[in-house]
């Protein structure tokens, strides 16, 4: 489908309004259009996959990413990650279609748009998933043994992400993980090992006092390769079809439509809402449906955009009786000090994260393994947005989410036209063995708090006990979808172990949405292990 006329102006007109002005904008023309490798999406997979790819002095690369830079100075600051994680200038602004599931409730999906994608905006917990995380997958190169090489490239130094070990941020993180100990779950000292059920202190993609995301860890250095051409502010509109072979982009870039061409591969990194997105755009995806928008139908490929999952989450507060949480660190007056502290040393609360300890459970004695995922944070955050949100007293925050969930949504388009915001049905709870398995997971941190340690320090419940009807007026999620490009060895699957969309030629997708089934903790490392694996194999290396 190409755009019409009045089409392309409106486009560029509602783009340009709202589009970053960055350098990469001054030339709307690129000097080259055609490359090697077209890489849609500078997000945490893009990023790598471009990085090594360009390695290849041989090769052409060129990046595209929709966003722009990450400029706001906050955004380097774990502890202000509150703040810049809703930053509307770096998101997407998504809000999901009203979910039966949530008393009919729609509710923000916050999705990257920024060089570096999730990784420059994200908590920053480091979760590689664990053995039965990969087992999942039912995609034999990718079982745990297979991709643990990939995140030990992410891992090494220089050139990818820095890892940091938590560790206590105040008193309150031990107590808890005291009673988690007490209620009989298993302390780890290692969350990133083979089997991660168990409670301890998170690892984060912090160094140094800094976040560390895939634009820092691996972008900014390949940037200053002559091979390698990164465009911001340039949306892919349409991936570019021939015969049954991709063969370019056509984007919009400084309000102006451009054809990019691609002499070997167009990868999409465009992330697990917009990868399926972008797709049905070009014509892939369930014929019906595309039809019914007036898309010309390349390929009938009805799971493009389905098997949508996400974590969805309780968030339990309590004040506590005791100055044992963040209020001490982050009261006006601490906030002062540690602001100065950061500043001149980068040292202090200001370069730590707040969602310090938890891990996983078992939401019953018949569940098959953890299903449920605890996050604990000493502080009490109040409600609001922006420096608002500091708290205001003493306490400390739980989230409790289905780390399993068994729902499944998808991605639709709303019609034919590219800035148009797709439709996101999420699913939640459709099977009520989420709401089982999340009362359940309630029920057992309640127990946790029992015991002794956090039940001497407790105050007040600031929310009411949880019931399947409270849940479904107040349950949010996590910003971790996967699923919606599946990787699978069947038919039916959108993309081969070789991350190729079965189908068609020259078309890789390399990001979340082939992940087909969530992993339990976060999303965010196995999608960097992702980018690399996806570079390995495009680059043909031995054993990739
Ligand atoms: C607020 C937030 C907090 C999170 N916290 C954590 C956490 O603590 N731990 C964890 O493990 N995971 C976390 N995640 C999830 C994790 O960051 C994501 O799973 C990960 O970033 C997904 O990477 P991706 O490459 O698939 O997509 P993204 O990183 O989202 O990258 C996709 C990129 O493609 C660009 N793009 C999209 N469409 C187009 C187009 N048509 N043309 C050009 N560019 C396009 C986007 O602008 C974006 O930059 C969080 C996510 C968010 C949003």
């Amino acid at each position: 489908m190409d755009i019409p006329a009045r089409r392309r102006r409106l486009t560029a007109q509602r783009l340009a309004a709202r589009e970053p002005r960055g350098e990469d904008l001054l030339n709307p023309s690129p000097a080259r259009s055609t490359f090697d490798y077209l890489v849609v999406g500078g997000g945490t997979a893009g990023c790598v996959v471009a990085a090594r790819l360009s390695a290849d002095p041989a090769v052409t690369v060129c990046l595209l990413e929709a966003g722009g830079r990450a400029r706001h100075p906050a955004m380097s600051v774990p502890l202000m990650n509150f703040i810049t994680s809703g930053l509307p200038q770096h998101q997407w602004g998504y809000l999901t279609d009203p979910d039966r599931g949530l008393a009919g409730r729609s509710l923000r999906f916050v999705q990257a748009r920024v060089l570096g994608g999730g990784s420059a905006i994200n908590g920053m917990l480091y979760s590689r998933g664990d053995r039965d995380d990969f087992e999942a997958w039912a995609c034999p190169d990718w079982r745990y043994q297979a991709v643990r090489p990939y995140f030990e490239r992410a891992e090494a130094r220089p050139g990818g992400i820095e890892i940091s070990r938590g560790a206590a941020l105040t008193p309150a993180c031990e107590l808890f993980l005291a009673a988690t100990a007490a209620a009989g779950h298993r302390r780890l000292h290692d969350m990133n090992g083979e089997e991660a059920e168990g409670f301890g202190y998170f690892d984060y993609s912090i160094g140094r006092g800094r976040r560390s995301g895939t634009m820092d860890g691996y972008l900014r250095q390949a940037e200053e390769r002559p091979n390698l051409t990164v465009m911001t502010g340039t949306q892919a509109l349409k991936v570019r079809l021939e015969g049954g072979r991709a063969v370019g982009v056509q984007a919009l870039r400084g309000g102006v439509v451009v054809e990019l061409a691609a002499r070997s591969e167009v990868v999409v990194c465009a992330g697990a809402i917009n990868s399926p997105r972008l797709l049905m755009l070009s014509g892939l995806g369930p014929a019906e449906d595309l039809r019914a928008l007036g898309i010309a139908v390349a390929l009938d490929r009805p799971e493009v955009g389905g098997n949508l999952q996400n974590h969805t989450r309780q968030k339990l507060g309590f004040t506590t009786r005791r100055p044992i949480t963040a209020y001490g660190l982050l009261a006006p007056t601490a906030l002062v000090e540690a602001v100065a502290a950061y500043a001149l040393r980068r040292r202090g609360a200001l370069g730590r994260s707040v969602l310090t300890a938890g891990g996983l459970l078992r939401s019953s004695p018949q569940a098959e393994g953890p299903d449920i995922g605890v996050i604990f944070t000493p502080g009490l955050m109040t409600p609001g947005s922006g420096l608002g949100m500091l708290p205001r007293a003493h306490g400390f925050s739980l989230f409790v989410r289905n780390a399993r969930p068994w729902s499944r949504g998808k991605v639709r388009l709303r019609s034919a036209d590219p800035l148009e915001a797709p439709r996101i049905a999420t699913g939640y709870f459709q099977d009520p063995r989420d709401m089982t398995a999340l009362l359940g997971g309630l029920a057992r941190v309640k127990a946790i708090l029992a015991q002794s340690a956090m039940a001497e320090v407790i105050d007040r419940a600031q929310d009411p006990e949880p019931t399947a009807q409270s849940i479904a007026r107040s349950a949010s999620h996590a910003y971790h979808p996967v699923g919606t490009l599946r990787m699978g060895l069947d038919d039916d699957a959108v993309v081969d172990e070789q991350l190729r969309v079965r189908g068609v030629e020259g078309l890789r997708i390399a990001d979340a949405s082939v992940i087909p089934v969530i992993p339990k903790a976060g999303t965010n490392a196995p999608t960097i292990m992702i980018g690399e694996r996806a570079a390995a194999l495009i680059r043909g290396e031995a054993g990739a």
